[in-house]
């Protein structure tokens, strides 16, 4: 949702803007949950917005301001264009979408996970697995495309399920001319090249791989649960990944490793 501030309009702050203040050198962040735009601010303007001003601005940045969702027109309900959205989008049936934990095993052990109450080592039974194929069918059917997001637990422990329900869906769907892409929420160990060459024939579109750091600060906080270190081994799956699929990386950033980011950033830059 954006608008133009030109022409005089009455304008008011969102509702839906979050700030992050880095330094009084680096000014503030700003990002909108509506729009997703993200910005950075000087202090000025980010305490008047933080208020619900409009902050006093040369048209070109009010302009800029609205573009991002910022600031909009005073006389538009937010709050009914998000209720509206949302509704709209779960009954929009181009795309359907899935979110599946073929198992809630993991094969580390983060500090902060607290999925340990369901590491229970079970993952998915046969009756389950046919149960999902048979769901993920049902849902294709009434839409064009097929989005399956996989989780755990650490997922590829349970590579050999995902595998068996990708093998009866897509071509059900193939047939029928719908589209069947996957994404995978992975910590990256067990991303082998083997495994990354199955996931691109069997349709995956992108991987997220958590690195909390570089090595001594990843692996202190996301180390194996029988002991032992994972960047070395995430790093080198990775460096086969990146060419095969798009690949995104989440950082867990608090306190403890906030200081560690620019190196991991440099360290990724030269790692290509
Ligand atoms: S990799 Fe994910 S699921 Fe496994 S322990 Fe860490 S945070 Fe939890």
């Amino acid at each position: 949702m954006s608008y133009s501030a030109a022409n005089g309009v009455s304008m008011k702050a969102s509702r839906y803007n979050s700030f992050v203040d880095l330094s009084s050198a680096d000014g503030i962040l700003i990002f909108n949950s509506l729009s997703g735009a993200l910005g950075r601010l000087d202090v000025e303007t980010a305490r008047a917005l933080a208020q619900g001003l409009v902050p006093s601005q040369p048209a070109d940045t009010l302009e800029h301001l609205a573009a991002g969702g910022f600031i909009l027109p005073a006389d538009v309900d937010e709050q009914h264009y998000a209720e509206t959205n949302l509704i709209s989008a779960c009954f929009r049936a181009t795309v359907s979408q899935a979110v599946i934990a073929p198992t809630m095993a993991c094969n580390l052990r983060c500090g902060y996970c607290f999925q340990y109450a369901s590491h229970d080592g079970v993952s998915m039974d046969r009756e389950t697995v046919a149960w999902t194929q048979r769901f993920l069918k049902g849902l294709a059917s009434s839409s064009m495309r097929l989005d399956v997001l996989w989780y755990g637990g650490e997922p590829l422990l349970a590579w050999d399920r995902i595998r068996e329900i990708l093998h009866e869906v897509r071509p059900w769907c193939e047939s029928r001319q719908k589209l069947v892409s996957s994404r995978l929420i992975t910590n990256g160990y067990l991303m082998s090249n083997a495994i990354v060459d199955e996931m691109v024939e069997l349709g995956f579109q992108a991987v997220q791989v958590t690195l909390d750091g570089t090595s001594a600060v990843h692996d202190n906080r996301r180390g194996l649960k029988n002991g032992g270190g994972t960047f070395e081994r995430i790093i080198d799956n990775l460096a086969y990944a990146v060419h095969r699929v798009r690949v995104n990386i989440r950082v867990n950033i608090d306190q403890a490793n906030a200081h560690n980011l620019p190196d991991l950033h440099e360290f990724l830059i030269s790692h290509g």
